[in-house]
C-alpha cells in the first residue's frame, strides 16, 4: 500500500503513522519527497485496511500496489536506484561495462585479461571462482584461490570486482574478496541464498533464470530487497526457447519492461545471451540502444584455451573494438561511456 501524505504533514505526523503500520506487523517505508512525503506499508494489505488511513486528516491518498513484488516496484520508488559496485555507480548516467573471463583459471590469465579490459575502458572486472557447470566433469573453478587472484587483479588494475556465489554458506567468504556478488541463472530461485544476500550490504547482480519470467526475476529481487539489501542489479542473460541456432534467446523486450516496472538498474549479458563470440558486439549495441544500464561481457586473453565458455569469450582486441563502437549507441541512448 502507498500512503501519500498531504504537503502540510510533518515528520512527526509521518512517524506516528509509521508506528501504527509497524504495530500491525507490516513493514513501513518512509520516502520523503520535495513536495510531499510518501509512506509505504508492505505485507498483508487486508490488515492495513483496519487502520482506515484514507480518512486520516493528513493523508491525501491511499493506493494499493497491485504487483506481487512491492519494494522493487517503481510504484513505491519512482526514481531510478543507483547501485555502486565499489566506486562504480550503475543505474545513473554512466553506461557501465563489466568484463572479464567466464572463470578465473590462473594468476597469469586473470592478470592479462584484467589489464586488457581495463585498457579498453571497462569499469568493473568479472571472473568466476565457483562455477556451476552443466557437467560434473567440467572445470568447477578454483574456489578461494580464484577469489584471491580476482582480488589481486582488481587491486592491480583499480577495477571493482564481481564474482558468482553459488551457495548460502559461501556468502561471507565471497563478500570478503569481491565488491559484488553474482547470482547465476541456475540459482535465481535459490531462496535461501537470496535471503542470505538480503542480509548483506554489498551489491548483488541477479541473473535471470533460463526458464524464468520477468515477474519471477522481480520476485527473486524482492527476496533480497525485502531482507534489507537495496543494492540489486537485474541482469538479462537470455532464456531457453524453441530456437536452437544460438545458445539462448536474448530477451531484449525485458529491458524496457524491467526499466518501466522497477527502479532497479538493469544490465545485459550478451555473452550467455548468444553463446557466439561474433554476436556479442551487435547485441551489446542493441542492449545499449534499448535502455540497459550496462553490460556483462566475457573476455579472455586466449579464448581458444579457455576452460569455460571460450566460444563466446571475446579476444582482447575484439573487446577494445566493441568499446569504441559502443560509444555512439550509449550516447544516442542518453548515456556516457
Ligand atoms: C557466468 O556469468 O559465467 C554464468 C555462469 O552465467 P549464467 O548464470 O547466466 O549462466
Ligand atoms: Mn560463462
Amino acid at each position: 500500500m502507498i500512503i501519500i501524505l498531504k504537503p502540510k504533514a510533518t515528520k512527526q505526523d509521518a512517524d506516528e503513522i509509521i508506528a501504527r503500520i509497524a504495530d500491525l506487523g507490516l513493514k513501513p517505508l518512509y520516502m520523503p519527497g520535495t513536495e510531499r512525503t510518501v509512506l509505504g506499508a508492505i505485507g498483508d494489505e487486508r490488515v492495513l485496511a483496519g487502520l482506515h488511513l484514507e480518512s486520516h486528516p493528513l493523508v491525501e491518498r491511499v493506493t494499493p500496489i497491485l504487483t506481487p513484488y512491492k519494494m522493487v516496484s517503481r510504484d513505491i520508488h519512482p526514481e531510478n536506484t543507483v547501485v555502486k559496485i565499489g566506486r562504480v555507480p550503475i543505474g545513473g548516467k554512466l553506461f557501465v561495462v563489466i568484463a572479464g573471463p567466464c572463470a578465473i583459471e590462473s594468476h597469469d590469465q586473470m592478470t592479462a585479461t584484467a589489464r586488457a579490459v581495463k585498457d579498453a575502458g571497462a569499469h568493473c572486472l568479472r571472473g568466476g571462482a565457483f562455477k556451476p557447470r552443466s557437467s560434473p566433469y567440467s572445470f568447477q573453478g578454483l574456489g578461494i584461490k580464484g577469489l584471491r587472484i580476482l582480488q589481486e587483479a582488481g587491486r592491480k588494475t583499480g577495477l571493482s570486482t564481481t564474482t558468482e556465489v553459488v551457495e548460502a554458506g559461501d556468502v561471507p567468504t565471497v563478500e570478503r574478496f569481491a565488491d559484488a556478488f553474482q547470482v547465476g541463472a541456475r540459482n535465481m530461485q535459490n531462496f535461501r541464498l537470496l535471503t542470505k544476500l538480503g542480509r548483506c550490504r554489498k551489491p548483488v547482480i541477479l541473473k535471470r533464470g533460463m526458464a524464468a519470467t520477468v515477474e519471477d526475476l522481480l520476485l527473486a529481487a524482492e527476496y533480497i530487497v525485502s531482507e534489507g539489501n537495496p543494492n540489486v542489479i537485474l541482469c538479462e542473460r537470455g532464456i531457453r526457447t524453441f530456437e536452437t541456432a544460438t545458445r539462448n534467446t536474448l530477451d531484449l523486450n525485458a529491458i524496457p519492461f524491467l526499466k518501466q516496472t522497477s527502479h532497479l538498474p538493469v544490465i545485459v549479458d550478451p555473452s550467455h545471451g548468444t553463446g557466439i563470440r561474433d554476436f556479442v558486439t551487435p547485441m551489446a549495441k542493441a542492449a545499449a540502444a534499448c535502455g540497459a544500464d550496462g553490460l556483462l561481457i566475457e573476455v579472455h586473453n586466449n579464448p581458444k584455451e579457455a576452460l569455460s565458455d571460450g566460444q563466446q569469450s571475446l579476444y582482447p582486441e575484439q573487446f577494445a573494438r566493441l568499446m569504441k563502437e559502443l560509444r555512439p549507441f550509449a550516447k544516442a541512448a542518453g548515456r556516457e561511456l
